[in-house]
């Protein structure tokens, strides 16, 4: 299984409290899947995919510091079994699968619940963050808890026929467990939420607005402005607690 690797060698894996959505300041653990499907130009977490000799744009690319990332230094490769063994180290067991995109290895998380179910006697709860590109198999869906889906808009800079799949957001809602949060940078981002909304029959009060933010100043600076969207439209509205928190830095 590919996770992201920290700068000391390790797995992503880090104890924390989700910063987004609906178990915003819930202690959980993160686990940090490397490796994406898409390629979104403010991409918080691009060392899991923004590789040496693509050509893939950032954000970044005007900070003359930046520089696109080593692929094998970036990915420590475990097995579920391994993973297992790190997770045992924590008291808390509520689990959140991130990225990079998750989904593109299923199979394995299909296998690291499996264990942590049996190892586990304190009913584990299982969270998943996609980008709502990728449906998962039944067994996965049976497995899995809570699905925080976060379809990109053109802000992402990505072409609409990679990043948005209506059909599978209509069957990630229809199974019950998926909100869906949507990154807003400016005002005309609204119209393709309201679009994508009505398109795939997704449920007002499961959608989440978030400031497009990588830094707290963004954040103050965009959260009036998104919060009076989301109670305009009848959305919920999403911090970025972890960036109040932490600041932009990783494994926390
Ligand atoms: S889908 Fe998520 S992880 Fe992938 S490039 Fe976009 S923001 Fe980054």
């Amino acid at each position: 299984m590919k996770l992201a690797r920290m700068p000391d060698g390790s797995p992503e894996i880090f104890y924390s409290l989700q910063g987004e959505g609906r178990h915003a300041g819930r202690p959980s653990v993160f686990i940090r899947a490397s490796l994406c499907n898409l390629h979104c130009h403010w991409c918080d977490t691009d060392y899991t995919w923004n590789w040496t000799g693509t050509s893939y744009a950032h954000e970044r690319d005007a900070d003359p510091s930046y520089r696109k990332y080593n692929r094998e230094e970036q990915i420590v490769d475990l097995t579920p079994h391994e993973i297992a063994s790190s997770l045992a180290a924590f008291s808390c067991h509520n689990y959140v699968f991130t990225g990079g995109e998750p989904l593109l290895q299923e199979r394995s998380w299909l296998d690291l619940m499996a264990i942590l179910a049996k190892a586990d006697g304190s009913s584990p709860f299982f969270e998943i963050e996609t980008n709502g590109t990728l449906m998962p198999g039944a067994p996965f869906l049976e497995r899995i808890h809570q699905i925080n889906v976060s379809p990109k808009l053109t802000n992402s800079g990505v072409p609409g026929e990679q990043r948005l799949k209506p059909a599978v957001l209509s069957s990630l809602a229809s199974t019950g467990k998926a909100d869906f949060k949507f990154v807003i940078g400016s005002e005309e981002d609204l119209q393709e939420v309201v679009d994508l909304v009505t398109e795939a029959n997704l449920v007002h009060d499961r959608v989440f607005l978030m400031p497009k933010a990588r830094k707290v100043a963004e954040l103050e600076s965009q959260q009036g402005t998104v919060a009076a969207f989301a109670r305009e439209l009848g959305f919920r509205y999403s911090d970025r607690l972890h960036l109040r928190l932490y600041g932009s830095r990783r494994g926390v």
